[in-house]
């Protein structure tokens, strides 16, 4: 777990420090003035371990859990919160994004756990194994799945379309696209990681990119050196950098965002994305 931010932004409150009841609902990003009706599914960020975050949509009574990195304390901040699990989401298989599914499911057993079905061997717990354009419902929310091998070769994002007024597009995406980069390539190609990329870049401008990461500060570092002369980028670093030093998390960011700025979504094939991903491994700016 780590420490709380000085200033974390409303929605962001970090595991462990919230009083009973007082986490606020909503979880607009700065600048953000789009209105959200009270019974719409919120979605909030909870900080877990080194650097990943954890999800919680809920709407005040029930929630969906997006890859617990840990069990007990997500727990502990549902019941401060007076929420049930419904449902957990996982994106892939690895400890950090399935770790704290056997202690949300001793607490709520009924709960259901989407994942992967082709990971049904590497994700314990499924009870309902999704595949690419498999479409289901949670808390009143429709629910895309979509394959992004690359990372891992079962991937999955989760997109929930905009349904309502003031509702938000949302992409839950795991450890492929992330803020100003992508994940590391450990069972797929750079083939797979442009097409999946590209699946993700391709979704409404105004969704908001959930990743599972707080990398995107060094993310921009190394695009900025990479690619000194693009103002957007710098601007985006700066931006970043301001939030980091505020404790703020950069998450979500949108597709917009990463469409403008993230070289990893700007290659234009496999082979531009894997000359890339080649410089940022070997990057230790
Ligand atoms: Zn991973």
């Amino acid at each position: 777990m780590t420490a709380a931010p000085p200033n974390a932004p409303q929605g962001a409150a970090p595991l462990g420090s919230a009083p009973p009841g007082s986490a606020p609902l909503g979880s607009a990003p700065p600048g953000s003035a789009a209105p959200v009706a009270p019974a719409a599914a919120q979605v909030e960020l909870l900080p877990a371990l080194q650097d990943n975050y954890i999800f919680v949509l809920h709407n005040g009574v029930e929630a969906v859990v997006v890859d617990p990195a840990v069990g007990e304390p997500v727990v502990a901040w549902l019941r401060r919160q007076g929420l049930r699990l419904n449902a957990l989401l996982h994106t892939h298989h690895h400890a950090d994004h399935i770790g704290g599914a056997p202690a949300l499911l001793a607490a709520w057993p009924e709960a259901r756990v989407y994942a992967a079905a082709a990971d049904r061997d590497r994700i314990p717990h499924q009870t309902d194994g999704v595949r690419h354009g498999k479409v289901f419902t949670l808390l009143g929310r429709q629910v895309r799945v979509l394959e992004v091998p690359g990372h891992t070769r079962a991937h999955v994002a989760y997109h929930l379309p905009a349904q309502a007024p003031g509702q938000r597009e949302e992409l839950f995406c795991g450890d492929t696209l992330f803020a100003g980069g992508c994940g590391r390539l450990f069972e797929g190609t750079a083939e797979q990681m442009h097409a999946s990329l590209a699946r993700l870049a391709a979704l409404p401008e105004a969704t908001r990119v959930w990743c599972a990461h707080e990398y995107t500060e060094g993310n921009l570092r190394w695009a900025a050196a990479e690619a000194p002369d693009d103002a957007a980028i710098a601007d985006r670093l700066a931006a970043v950098r301001a939030l980091r030093q505020a404790g703020t998390p950069t998450i979500p960011s949108t597709v917009a965002e990463e469409r403008r700025t993230n070289l990893f979504v700007r290659a234009r094939d496999g082979r531009e994305l894997a000359a890339l991903r080649e410089s940022k491994n070997d990057w230790r700016g």
